[in-house]
């Protein structure tokens, strides 16, 4: 299926390893020009280095996405994208009593107030030209909350409720907004959730990490590419008609009729 990505501009956040560079080569797979983001300036050129031995088109935009500079600079990189994925590093674990009120502004300003803003700062170009895919990278935390990522949890509904309504003011504009769900992806995340479970509870990692794969009714972990294959879809010319879905992936963990 051609997704109609060719010629596309598209600004991916916090993309040199993980979800958001699966999505990255997804796209650039398709033939969209693609500019990705990460704090680490030689790991992001690593990543660019891959993407552009697929034939694409890549630019670069270090800084952190959630700092106004950081959000600058991916802007300075890709000024009209008409695809935005918002995507940032997940707050860390661990039990609200002991979060101070700087940790939860830091999870409110990485997973609810950074997606906005750059959603504040694409969306009217994409309105004026009438195409406009964005892609949230959010968390299965906000169908089922997961215990022990309380900053996660609360910071991420936020952003699944901006959504909701902003997208059906947009999708007139064929501009559509939605968010990806992802439920337990291989990725560097994943491991140090595993490390942080296996040190609760005295197991290796490996241990917690097959009791992981082992609970998950595919019996496996997500691969970014299963992601990055659903986020280019979402944002091709087909997916027009899909409008503020929260779109889960975390192979069938989430127990639910609907
Ligand atoms: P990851 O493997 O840790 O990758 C994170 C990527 O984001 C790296 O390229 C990292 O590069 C970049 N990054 C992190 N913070 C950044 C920032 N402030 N500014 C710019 N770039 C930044 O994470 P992931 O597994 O792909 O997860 C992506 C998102 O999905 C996270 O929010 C995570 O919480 C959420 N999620 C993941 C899973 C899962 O199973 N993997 C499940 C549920 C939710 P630098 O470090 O160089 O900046």
């Amino acid at each position: 299926m051609d997704l109609g990505l060719k010629h596309r501009t598209a600004l991916v956040c916090a993309a040199s390893a993980g979800l958001g560079y699966a999505c990255a080569e997804a796209l650039a797979r398709e033939g969209a020009a693609v500019t990705i983001t990460g704090r680490d300036a030689a790991r992001l050129e690593t990543a660019a280095t891959s993407l552009r031995a697929l034939g694409a088109e890549i630019r670069t935009a270090p800084g952190d996405i959630t700092t106004e500079a950081g959000r600058a600079a991916a802007l300075a990189a890709c000024p009209s994208p008409d695809i935005l994925v918002n995507n940032a590093g997940g707050p860390p674990p661990g039990n609200f009593r002991d979060f101070s009120e700087a940790d939860w502004l830091s999870a409110l300003n990485a997973n609810l107030l950074t997606p906005i803003a750059l959603i504040r700062a694409v969306l009217d170009g994409m309105i004026a030209r009438n195409f406009g895919r964005i892609v949230n990278i959010t968390s299965a935390s906000v169908k089922s909350p997961i215990p022990d990522l309380p900053l996660s949890n609360t910071a991420r509904t936020g952003l699944t409720g901006f959504v909701a309504g902003l997208s059906r003011e947009a999708a007139q504009h064929n501009v559509t907004i939605n968010n990806l769900l992802p439920g337990p992806f291989a990725t560097d995340r994943q491991t140090k959730i595993a490390q942080a479970e296996a040190k609760r509870s005295g197991v290796t990692m490996q241990a917690a990490m097959a009791e992981r794969e082992a609970a998950n009714p595919a019996r496996r972990f997500g691969r970014p590419e299963e992601f990055g294959a659903a986020c280019a879809f979402l944002c091709s010319t087909h997916a027009g008609y899909i409008i503020g879905q929260n779109i889960l992936l975390d192979g069938g963990a989430s127990n639910s009729t609907m």
